[in-house]
């Protein structure tokens, strides 16, 4: 994994230490003397995470970190703070600046590169999720995302594997100055029995039980799709530093030593539930930009939208592979007499119903958009022009020979479809050219009467074929 480090330190040796040791593991480092000079590199170099110095003239590193944090377009850098202090209050006081994490004087190799390769990991999945979030706000549909830094840390569900009854005390101790509801365990069997049975903000995982192993809970919360996303906080022994290596490199977030500090513990407690908020939002915000962008309210099927995207690709897939596509345009017929006698609402639940009936009777990889209005799209892939003038003649069929039910006044009206298709494929055909063809053969068969279908002429067909209106 090859990523980008800015270093800060006004000790000139300092910085040069750091850099070697970094660059030596492939890393691209960069380097400032100072806060301002440390701000203006981040906006610029925008690096995948900073190295900060706490002790600087002028601007110190809380200072630094806080407006690296201030700032939308830097806020998502990972920051670990660098200082010879051994403080807790300062560790405590960096992390509430924002700091992900704290690294002491000497830097001890092993913390420093898990340290730096788990948050940049992190950084990578933030970054490609913030991608996304902008992709989908391309489609005009986008909810404000707000700050990692303001999403709440309090009431989160913990879920504790301990089997010292001392450090559980402390640890959920600490975890009731947030409210945040503890669920112990003191087996990694149960420890997974619970994390797969119920949705936790945090795992925190003990590397020193008697018995066990905690590593390998790590391992397996990783490997289930339930638990991917967790946040694990492993609790450790001084001396057991290269487990921590171990354990990162598993896919755990961060860790505290023992004897654990309630403070710090509580403020990387908060750290990790913030930042499994904020993705959980972004995934959220993704994923309902994207089907409010795509899919149709009323119906729920595909919209215009989405056809206008997915049509071409699908046509240029279809030429490349001598293979046809075939469209089905349909539109319901005096649709307006529907609206007119029972009002807009039974229209809406006879929208609903016509685009249940074609879903409910085409293959799973068929297509169905509501373009606009009572008019719908059906995209047959991999159909000739036979195959699809019997899907037509099927779904008239299910459209129109059982009524719909409708609840002002109860009871159930016939409903009706005329369709068009058209067959593309050929070298030189275009989605557009395409639903043109369809939408001609639409309006030839509303001509003929409606509740018929009629195929485009040049569908590949031996004759133009419809069939008789009633
Ligand atoms: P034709 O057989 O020629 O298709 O006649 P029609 O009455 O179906 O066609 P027309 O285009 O004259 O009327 C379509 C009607 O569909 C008019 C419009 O009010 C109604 N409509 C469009 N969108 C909606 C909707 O979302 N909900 C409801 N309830 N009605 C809609
Ligand atoms: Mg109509
Ligand atoms: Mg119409």
């Amino acid at each position: 994994m090859s990523a980008r480090v800015l270093v800060v330190d006004d000790v000139l040796p300092n910085v040069k230490l750091l850099a070697a040791k970094l660059t030596r593991e492939y890393f691209d480092v960069i380097s400032a003397y100072n806060g301002p000079e440390a701000l203006e590199l981040v906006k610029r170099e925008s690096p995948d995470i900073v190295l900060l110095d706490v002790m600087m003239p002028g601007m110190d590193g809380f200072e630094v970190c806080e407006r690296i944090r201030s700032d939308p377009a830097t806020m998502h850098i990972p920051v670990v703070m660098v200082t010879a202090l051994s403080d807790v209050a300062d560790r405590v006081r960096g992390l509430e600046a924002g700091a992900d994490d704290f690294l002491t004087k000497p830097v001890n190799d092993i913390a420093l590169f898990a340290r730096v390769r788990s948050l940049v990991r992190l950084k990578m999945m933030m970054d490609e999720w913030r991608l996304r979030e902008t992709t989908s706000g391309q489609f005009g549909v986008l909810a404000p995302t707000g700050t990692l830094q303001s999403e709440p840390s309090e009431k989160a569900r913990v879920l504790v594997l301990e089997d010292s009854a001392l450090d559980l005390d402390k640890i959920v101790e600490a975890l009731h100055r947030d409210s945040d509801h503890a669920v112990a365990a003191d087996t990694c069997a149960r420890a997974l029995e619970r994390a797969l049975n119920d949705d936790f903000d945090l795992v925190i995982i003990s590397l020193t039980l008697l018995n066990e192993d905690g590593l390998r809970l790590c391992s397996q919360l990783r490997s289930h799709e339930r638990t991917r996303q967790v946040p694990i906080l492993l609790a450790v022994d001084e001396g057991d530093l290269n487990r921590v290596a171990k354990g990162l490199e598993l896919g755990a977030n961060d860790y505290v030593i023992k004897p654990i500090d309630r403070n710090e513990l509580l403020a990387r407690v908060r750290t990790q539930i913030r930042r499994k908020r904020y993705q959980d939002r972004l995934r959220a915000n993704f994923e309902q930009s994207l089907s409010m962008a795509l899919t149709d309210s009323l119906t729920g099927v595909f919209n215009r939208r989405y056809v206008n995207a997915h049509l071409p690709r699908l046509l240029e897939r279809a030429i490349d592979n001598h293979k046809p596509v075939s469209v089905l345009m349909f539109d319901i017929d005096h649709f307006k007499a529907v609206n007119d006698t029972f009002g807009h609402d039974v229209g809406d639940g006879v929208l609903k119903e016509v685009a249940d009936r074609s879903s409910r009777n085409l293959r799973t990889f068929d297509l169905v958009a509501r373009l606009g209005g009572e008019e719908f799209l059906v995209i047959l892939p991999d159909t000739d022009g036979e195959a699809a003038l019997a899907v037509a003649e099927r779904l008239r069929g299910r459209i129109g020979d059982a009524p719909f039910a409708i609840s002002a006044p109860p009871g159930a009206i016939g409903v009706t479809v005329s369709i068009g298709v058209a067959v593309g494929g050929r070298l030189g055909d275009t989605a557009e050219g395409l639903i043109k063809r369809a939408d001609e053969a639409l309006y030839e068969a509303k001509h003929r009467g409606r509740n018929c279908v009629v195929a485009d002429p040049r569908a590949g067909l031996p004759e133009t074929r419809l069939t008789p209106a009633p």
